[in-house]
């Protein structure tokens, strides 16, 4: 078993310490969950601040919480003050990561317009060198898994808006506010084309997976660490997803994760945080 954990927009920032708690019971859940690979969909800060960056890299997933899943953050439009400190710390803005030996290929992008300078324009492109960069890396053999991973949605978003997210803004989705990657019609296209199966996004806050023409799922993670999206690939390579509620009263730390549940019901939080039920298979 193979498993990738994807979660997006966690809006950190220095000032409020309390979601660095959070961060840690996240991370620290998706590794109980034996997540071999995490992916962040944009977002990690609100601000672009260095001190979110160094800490996420620094702190929770290495010294300080020894935390061994591998990790791949794209970026967001709110890191984008911070371009210099994301690149710092996690590398190129977009690249390629190949895992289970070669069996699943995560292909990151860059989503942002920097031109446009200021954080709180939500639009998003692909532009011509990350279209180009695209093709090229979908080129893969047939057996090969590709998963694209990028801030923006590919499809508008359509939910209903809950009084309990009413009670907080920031978990509002962005419904009807803007619409999705300026380009996602031939974004679309092309991963069509390529016979992807998966691609993973944020930026919208609320929590889908739409399937678009004959395969695609296509994924959005929700926002604040509330929810963990765990996909989970068989020796044949053949994929499922689970939605999985973190738990308020601990953070994480006592998800409990349901083996049976179907695939994509939500897993009901753990109620005495007696630790992860999860047990490999
Ligand atoms: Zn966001
Ligand atoms: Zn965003």
């Amino acid at each position: 078993m193979y498993r990738i954990a994807h979660i997006g927009d966690l809006h950190l920032e220095s000032k409020k310490p309390e979601d660095y708690s959070l961060a840690i019971g996240l991370f620290t859940c998706m590794q109980k969950l034996k997540a071999n690979h995490i992916v962040v969909a944009g977002d990690i800060s609100h601000r672009g601040e260095e001190e979110v960056f160094l800490y996420i890299k620094e702190g929770a997933l290495t010294s300080g919480h020894k935390i061994s899943s591998e990790l791949s953050v794209v970026i967001g439009n709110h890191d984008l003050p911070g371009r210099h400190h994301y690149q710092n710390y996690f590398g190129k803005t977009f690249g390629t990561r190949i895992l289970r030996e070669g069996r699943i290929k995560l292909i990151y992008l860059d989503s942002t317009k920097p031109s446009s300078g200021e954080i709180f324009n939500h639009s998003g492109e692909l532009n011509q060198e990350m279209m180009f960069f695209l093709e090229q890396e979908l080129k893969v053999p047939p057996e090969v898994f590709i998963i694209v991973v990028m801030h923006h949605h590919l499809l508008d978003v359509d939910g209903d808006i809950t009084e309990e997210m009413q009670k907080n803004p920031l978990d509002l989705p962005f419904v009807g506010n803007f619409g999705p990657l300026e380009n996602a019609a031939s974004v679309l296209e092309l991963l069509e084309k390529h016979r992807v199966a998966l691609a993973l996004c944020g930026h919208t806050h609320h929590i889908t997976s739409e399937i678009y023409g004959n395969q695609l799922i296509i994924s959005t993670a929700g926002a604040h660490g509330k929810h963990i999206k765990l996909y989970e690939f068989d020796e044949h390579n053949k994929m499922e997803s689970k939605l999985l509620k973190v738990c308020t009263s601990c953070n994480g730390l006592g998800v409990d994760y349901d083996e049976d549940a179907e695939s994509d019901d939500e897993v009901v939080a753990c109620a005495d945080c007696e630790g992860c039920g999860y047990e490999e298979q």
